[in-house]
């Protein structure tokens, strides 16, 4: 009865918000529904066919539940999925009330979650998933440091009180994540074992350098991004778990594609993704270990990963006159750091539009610019255009890094930016864009109602 009373007001917020133009409805109705009956969630997960899968993690939670979808897709599951950004309990909580009847039955499959990392316990408590992937750990904007430890336990805990038959899926590279590891539990390791994309040194916004177990500084024999990499304690002896699935090699195509021969014991998976950029293995890894768990072919699995495109933002092309653009939301050192990587691969000099705003999805201390690897971003530049709120900032940081402030300029009018920039260009050239979220906001909104450029969006 209580269920069917939240169900029925959830239907109408539903129904109301979107009549009135308030959106999507994305978080209200399973907020309104949880009050009604708290227990909602764990009433209607228990409905799908199949069960819940949840993946959390502090960089892409977006692309690996993307691939885990279209891997479902694939092999004809039906699923729920919560909308990029309404991650927390009354987003998914939402995702099952619009899909549910009034009674409260779903004719699903599978729900796939993507969770903030601090509301993975409440999530995973209540839906009792059956695969839970964590990703990695970072630290996500300054204002949040020092609670990296603290959700590692909160996932430890999670995961030791999760039923005994869920499958736990972990990045063995990650060693917060790695270490939250529970012997008798249902655990897949996945990481890198190929060296030829690894950094030479840790950098210095790497968040966990240190044993998460004893805090001496961990020895990495191959570090791949951030504090992601091959480790071992030299004190207590914690290392790197065995892999239950690894990628024996990887290959970036430029802005194209990635190629990864990834082995599960002896049996070898050729895959190709459209996801261009290092980390993107990762996301790789991690969805083809749910796929090999719920006992998907491998064929569709490929298929699956194959149909994958980049997420809103994570990297779009489109024609801004006839000059082609890439765009690529930045939003902390370590993203921002792999984007710099991914502008490094075919070795050409490129110009480059970065945006910085300091608004709430942005983060409002913006101290994060100075732990992003500038030095190197200006071997690959040979003109900067430098607009948003916090324009001067990023100047200043630049001009710490070393560049020659006469091949930069600041324009804080998106208008002007676009038309000097695509007017400092070579025929050919392709501009790069890098925006921080609100500010790829606006300036998607110059560009397509301001016509001050055509708008041709691919
Ligand atoms: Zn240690």
């Amino acid at each position: 009865m209580r269920l069917t009373l939240a169900i029925i007001i959830a239907k109408l917020a539903s129904f109301f918000v979107k009549a009135l133009n308030q959106g999507q409805a994305t978080s209200l109705p399973g907020l309104l529904a949880r009050k009604i009956d708290p227990k909602v969630l764990a009433k209607l997960s228990r409905k799908l066919k199949k069960g819940v899968i949840i993946v959390s993690g502090t960089n892409g939670k977006t692309t690996p539940t993307r691939l885990i979808s279209n891997i479902l897709k694939e092999a004809n599951f039906s699923f729920i999925h919560n909308r990029a950004g309404a991650n927390l309990l009354s987003g998914v909580t939402s995702s099952l009330l619009e899909k549910c009847s009034i009674t409260g039955s779903l004719n699903q499959d599978w729900a796939i979650f993507e969770v903030d990392e601090a509301t993975v316990p409440k999530v995973a408590e209540q839906t009792k998933p059956k695969v839970i992937v964590l990703m990695n750990l970072f630290r996500d904007q300054l204002d949040r440091y020092g609670e990296l430890e603290k959700l590692a336990n909160l996932w430890r805990e999670t995961i030791n009180n999760l039923p005994e038959e869920t499958k736990i899926i972990l990045n063995a590279d990650d060693p917060l994540v790695s270490s939250i590891a529970i012997n008798n539990k249902n655990i897949y390791f996945y990481g890198v074992n190929n060296e030829n994309y690894k950094i030479e040194k840790i950098a210095e916004s790497a968040d966990s350098k240190n044993c998460p177990n004893c805090k001496e500084p961990l020895v990495y024999s191959a570090l791949f991004y951030s504090h992601i990499g091959k480790y071992v304690c030299p004190k207590c002896g914690l290392k790197r778990p065995n892999l239950n699935l690894s990628a024996e090699e990887i290959r970036l195509n430029s802005f194209e594609n990635i190629e990864l021969k990834l082995r599960q014991n002896t049996n070898q998976l050729d895959l190709k993704a459209y996801l261009p950029g290092f980390y993107n293995a990762y996301n790789v890894l991690a969805s083809t270990t749910v796929g090999l768990n719920l006992n998907i072919s491998e064929d569709k699995i490929k298929q699956g990963i194959k149909n994958t495109k980049a997420a809103f933002g994570r990297l779009e092309r489109f024609k801004l006159d006839n000059h082609n653009a890439i765009l690529m939301l930045v939003k902390n050192p370590t993203g921002f750091n792999e984007v710099i990587r991914l502008l490094e691969i075919d070795g050409k000099k490129k110009k480059i539009i970065i945006t910085l705003n300091d608004n709430i999805p942005d983060g409002r201390d913006i101290s994060w610019i100075w732990d992003v690897d500038f030095e190197r971003l200006i071997k690959t530049a040979d003109y900067i255009f430098v607009a948003g709120q916090r324009a001067e900032e990023l100047v200043l940081r630049l001009k710490y890094a070393g560049f020659n402030l006469n091949s930069l300029k600041q324009e804080k009018d998106y208008c002007k930016l676009l038309e000097i920039s695509l007017a400092k260009l070579d025929n050919d050239e392709t501009l790069y864009i890098l925006p921080t979220y609100s500010s790829m906001l606006d300036l998607r909104k110059v560009i397509a109602e301001k016509g001050c450029v055509k708008k041709t969006w691919a």
